[in-house]
């Protein structure tokens, strides 16, 4: 019904155009409309659907998302939506009561579904991490981001099935560059003379590091970026910083590096940012940054961090 309603206001509009003098004959064109809460399932929707649909990414540039909550204009965008892609209820527990609540024409979209997902089964009280805390960051593993690739085709092919041949030829090139970044990121361990990398920020990284047997000393626990590392925890990767002679300390996109800067002075370590890719800055969308560029550059500082080849 939105959709027929979404048409004849098309046809309106395009005849009030074509009174005002366009020559040329009508042709109603409508574009899928897709919201979507975080960067990775917008950045990979945009590259599957090309230019048949309209990919709105609702955590503003800049903004730190494991504590976003939307606002009236946003659930407006999300209720006139054809697709509303969400990660998963621990990482947008807004979401999920958003979506009960959306008419039936808005589709929504699960795109961690189908995905193993970890859970810390016993938290850690003194850092304020609930027992049973699920991990959401799936889309730092190429090849979990390959599961969500595959869940946003099979929901823009049911949304708008005359183009489910693009979208699924969009998907295949897509999933082909996700292959070749797991190769890369699988090389550069293979060829690394250690397997240890320090990182100043929250735990991101986990499907990530079991990928690729990679280990991750950190200060903090759990999977949100709230809890302040306590000074035990913090002197502790210090002297195991030391220990492992890592030269390299990462810290996250979008957060205050403090806890890495303490990190970096005390040891003499390097900072590098191991992006995390929840979100990107102003500056990063304006220069159309992608999840594969992301990725990339992590790379070439992980390819440093173990020394191993680019
Ligand atoms: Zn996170």
């Amino acid at each position: 019904m939105r959709g027929y309603r979404h048409v004849v206001g098309i046809m309106i509009m395009a005849a009030i155009t074509c009174l005002s003098g366009c020559n040329h004959p009508f042709r109603p064109t409508q574009r899928v409309v897709v919201v979507t809460t975080l960067f990775p399932q917008y950045d990979f929707a945009k590259h599957i659907a090309g230019d048949y649909a309209t990919v709105k990414l609702l955590v503003p540039p800049g903004v730190e998302p494991h504590h976003f909550e939307p606002t009236p204009k946003d659930i407006i965008q999300i209720q006139t939506a054809d697709l509303f892609i969400l990660t998963h209820p621990s990482m947008e527990p807004w979401a999920m009561k958003v979506a009960d609540t959306l008419p039936k024409s808005v589709g929504v979209l699960n795109v961690s579904q189908g995905i193993r997902l970890s859970v810390d089964p016993d938290g850690d009280p003194d850092d304020g991490v609930p027992a049973g805390s699920v991990d959401p960051h799936v889309w730092l593993d190429p090849i979990l981001a390959k599961k969500m690739v595959d869940n946003i085709t099979i929901a823009l092919c049911q949304r708008d099935p005359q183009h489910a041949t693009i979208y699924q030829k969009n998907a295949a090139n897509y999933i082909a560059k996700l292959d070749r970044l797991d190769r890369r990121f699988k090389r550069i361990t293979s060829q690394s003379t250690s397997n240890t990398i320090v990182l100043g920020g929250h735990s991101a990284f986990g499907y990530f590091a079991k990928r690729y047997g990679i280990r991750v000393i950190s200060p903090y626990h759990g999977f949100a970026p709230d809890a302040e590392p306590t000074p035990k925890n913090i002197a502790s990767v210090i002297s195991q910083l030391k220990s492992v002679h890592q030269q390299v300390v990462f810290y996250e996109e979008l957060l205050d590096p403090k806890v890495a800067m303490i990190l970096s002075r005390d040891t003499g370590a390097t900072l590098r940012l191991l992006h995390g890719a929840h979100n990107v800055s102003k500056d990063e969308m304006d220069r159309h940054i992608t999840y594969i560029d992301i990725m990339s550059k992590n790379a070439d500082y992980l390819a440093e961090a173990l020394h191993s080849c680019r």
